[in-house]
């Protein structure tokens, strides 16, 4: 007789074998089948585990559990990704510091996580907040520091002048504070960057050969933006400035008929004559409270202002008004650009309204179109001077050669990616181990002091002042010594953002608690890591933040390889009633009541079964129902195990054939397909009343990395009491029992398909000719024809040539 399974007691039961046996810790000696298997960590925070995480961790905790039963040795670390502005919010409201509230929402976390099942190998948890790791982040500013890869420069941060504090860009709404709703401002203060675009073109050439989603190496790609194209500089009437500009067309030089700077653009007040200051100044305000994203739209009306200088073009000698506009970013290249009207759409419509000159220089042939569009597109050169008549590729050529030649400018590439400005102006991160002194500047902390502690006297307020950084407030932590020149100095006040800290922590799994080094270094055969799983959200921040980091630590001798994560997937997203699910809305699902009611594995067996795991699905209260019956089913047929018996011929094969796809599915991630054959399986079992071991046995080992408890369960019940069905090797199959014993026979007639029919295993190749021959839709061909040549492939295919 079936015993009751009681979900909760055996998964409790389970978990607890599993981790005195410190299953999950792999042997770390064995490179042989070593199989790296990284989700992203998550956030700490004081709310339940939703179905995203879920959806997360559990099918690919049934990947990594496949690939062990397939003989792989598997490391599936966890950790927490603990610093950053929810605890500080959290501190400010209600006064409890980051440090205890972090730690009690990791416990909590780290409780449920463990509900999932999954082989964490809980010996190497890490936590990003900890001083132990963020020691370890310092080195790493240190080591770019010393590599000339961490600089300081003076830029803009979000200002809300009523709280008077700095604001993150979350926190400002359509430039609006989110805490007050006060119009934000910028205030420009010194930060630092890491200089990613040194390897800009590295990034993007190295996304050639990665297994990830095509769709973010194509994000990635945009991002980094590399455009081929020429510097050119042009001088300025009555004024010793130049003006820089970026152009990917050259070759249509002798269309420019005004410029534009950004309005931010260093040269604007010295280009501004007196009688357009006005006007100038009353622009730059307006343009400072607008977003760049507002700002660039496509589709906006155009704004500007003349300041009243002239460029002069360097070919024709043409003197062009310089304006001001919002649609040139001065992020963006130089800040300037050459007004090209007649080959850009936003030139174009900027100079029909100022009414400035379009003149045609480039047609699909070389004679004029009227002059009346724009044209962008590349072409034949015209009223271009000696270019006339050149295609356009080539007036590139010639453009660039003479730039140079004039000491003008030349040929450039240029990228959109930004070098990455690290600096927060926020308490819960990782100090910037940098001393500021008045003697020697800034200068870096020596490695043996790290590390340079969060101080725990901070005042935790909504405002900080002047001061800008909470860090600043604490005096014990402000005032220091010059490591130099031992004079008395001020810390630097900022912490790091918190991409930095999640930018390396992978290299540091394999040896989590080593404390003299950020990583084991006899460990580095287990990276890169071979499956890294989490949000497509994350594909031009952490996911490219982590490749510079990464090439950047080879670069310093500490690595051998240049790419952190060898294959990439994105989990897709559950839904509700076919939209996502959000605290907002009131259409979340809790996880846990649907595990208290039927168990975690039920649980995560549902959301592996609801859709194609790159895809997601939507979420049906009665969905979980099905495959709570399933598992009841699986539970009765386990317990009509009868050795004694031989089952039936066809019933072996079906087993042997869904051994074969169920492993072809679980291998690909095809979770959903793979259930649903095992559900076709125990459908069918369910009809018999007597089952051999074999079939069984094939049933729990194949269902093992779904239900991962309740296969323990079942095998120890009908198998091994002291061995773990993980400790199974995945089943074989005998490939002569799952032939096919029924092909369909598709017929053509002078290779044009007209029809097909089914023949069983062993019909002779005269019966298919003959079956062929009789179809109807075949028939009327051999009657007006004569048949001249019959072609047979076996089981597949018969070509009739008539004529
Ligand atoms: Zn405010
Ligand atoms: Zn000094």
């Amino acid at each position: 007789m079936d015993k009751e399974i009681n979900y909760i007691e055996i998964e409790k039961k389970w978990q607890q074998k599993w981790a005195e046996s410190n299953s999950h810790t792999p042997d770390f000696d064995n490179l042989d089948d070593k199989f790296y298997c990284l989700t992203m960590f998550s956030y700490p925070s004081g709310d339940k585990l939703h179905v995203g995480h879920w959806y997360n961790y559990g099918p690919v905790d049934t990947y990594a559990r496949y690939k062990k039963m397939n003989g792989s040795n598997v490391f599936q670390p966890q950790g927490f990704d603990s610093f950053g502005l929810p605890a500080e919010n959290y501190a400010i409201k209600h006064g409890v510091p980051p440090l205890e509230s972090t730690k009690a929402n990791i416990g909590k976390m780290k409780e449920q996580l463990q509900r999932i099942g999954a082989m964490f190998d809980w010996s190497n948890e890490l936590n990003t907040s900890d001083q132990k790791y963020y020691r370890w982040t310092q080195w790493l500013f240190l080591e770019l520091y010393k590599n000339g890869l961490a600089y300081q420069k003076t830029a803009p941060v979000n200002w809300c002048p009523s709280c008077a504090t700095v604001l993150a860009n979350e926190q400002v709404k359509d430039g609006f504070c989110d805490r007050c709703a006060t119009q934000v401002t910028k205030r420009d203060l010194k930060q630092w960057f890491f200089k990613i675009t040194d390897y800009a073109e590295e990034l993007l050439v190295g996304l050639h050969d990665l297994d990830w989603p095509s769709k973010t190496k194509h994000m990635q790609k945009n991002w980094i933006g590399k455009s081929i194209g020429a510097e050119i500089t042009f001088s300025i009437k009555d004024n010793d400035s130049n003006i820089s500009v970026f152009t990917t067309r050259p070759d249509t030089i002798y269309g420019v008929t005004y410029m534009v700077l950004a309005p931010e653009h260093p040269l604007v007040e010295k280009l501004t004559t007196s009688g357009n200051s006005v006007n100038i100044n009353n622009y730059i305000e307006i343009s400072r409270k607008k977003s760049e994203i507002e700002r660039s739209a496509i589709d906006k009306e155009k704004t500007g202002a003349f300041t009243g200088s002239y460029a002069i073009n360097p070919f024709n000698g043409e003197e062009r008004q310089i304006w001001i506009s919002g649609y040139v970013l001065i992020s963006y290249g130089s800040g300037a650009i050459m007004a090209v009207p007649s080959g850009d759409q936003r030139d174009f419509d900027f100079a029909q309204k100022f009414n400035l000159p379009i003149t045609e220089v480039t047609s699909k042939d070389g004679t004029s179109e009227g002059g009346n569009e724009c044209y962008s597109g590349y072409g034949v050169c015209l009223n271009s001077d000696s270019l006339n008549g050149l295609k356009s590729e080539d007036a590139i050529t010639v453009v660039c050669e003479e730039l140079k030649n004039r000491s003008i400018g030349g040929a450039k590439v240029q990228f959109k990616l930004h070098d990455w400005l690290i600096s927060r102006q926020r308490y819960w991160g990782t100090p910037i181990p940098i001393v500021h002194c008045d003697n020697c500047g800034s200068v870096p902390v020596p490695e043996n002091d790290l590390p340079i502690k969060l101080p725990t006297d901070i005042e935790f307020s909504s405002t900080y002042g002047d001061d800008i950084s909470p860090l600043a407030t604490s005096q014990t932590f402000l005032n220091t010594e010059c490591p130099n020149c031992k004079k008395p100095a001020k810390r630097d006040p900022d912490t790091m953002d918190t991409f930095v800290c999640s930018s390396w922590y992978y290299l540091r799994y394999p040896n989590a608690n080593i404390s003299n080094q950020p990583f084991d270094k006899s460990l580095l055969s287990w990276l890169p890591v071979d499956l890294y799983v989490g949000g497509a959200e994350h594909a031009t921040m952490h996911l490219l933040y982590a490749r510079f980091i990464t090439k950047a630590l080879r670069d310093f001798g500490h690595l051998n390889f240049g790419e952190p994560f060898k294959k990439l997937i994105h989990q897709g997203t559950i839904t509700k009633d076919g939209t996502k699910m959000s605290k907002s809305k009131g259409n979340t699902v809790s996880p846990d009541k649907f595990i208290d009611q039927y168990g975690s594995d039920t649980f995560r067996a549902y959301l592996m079964f609801m859709g194609p795991f790159e895809e997601g699905g939507d979420w049906n209260d009665k969905g979980i129902t099905g495959i709570s019956r399933f598992l009841s089913r699986v539970v009765k047929n386990c317990a009509k195990i009868d050795n004694k018996i031989e089952i039936d011929t066809s019933i072996t094969k079906l087993i042997n054939k869904t051994i074969k796809t169920v492993g072809e599915d679980l291998n690909q991630l095809k979770f959903n397909t793979a259930i649903s054959k095992l559900m076709e399986l125990s459908n069918v079992l369910a009809k018999i009343d007597h089952l051999n071991e074999f079939a069984v046995k094939s049933l729990i080992l194949l269902l093992a990395p779904i239900t991962p408890h309740l296969s323990e369960e079942l095998w120890s019940r009908y198998f091994d009491k002291d061995v773990s069905v993980f400790d199974q090797k995945w089943p074989k199959f005998n490939s002569s029992l799952i032939i096919d014993d029924e092909f369909e026979i598709a017929v053509q007639v002078n290779g044009k398909l007209r029809g097909n029919f089914n023949i069983k295993l062993g019909t002779s190749k005269d019966k298919v000719l003959e079956m062929a021959r009789n179809l109807d839709n075949v028939g009327k061909f051999l009657l007006n024809g004569i048949l001249v040549k019959e072609i047979y492939i076996p089981n597949k295919i018969v070509n009739l040539v008539v004529k």
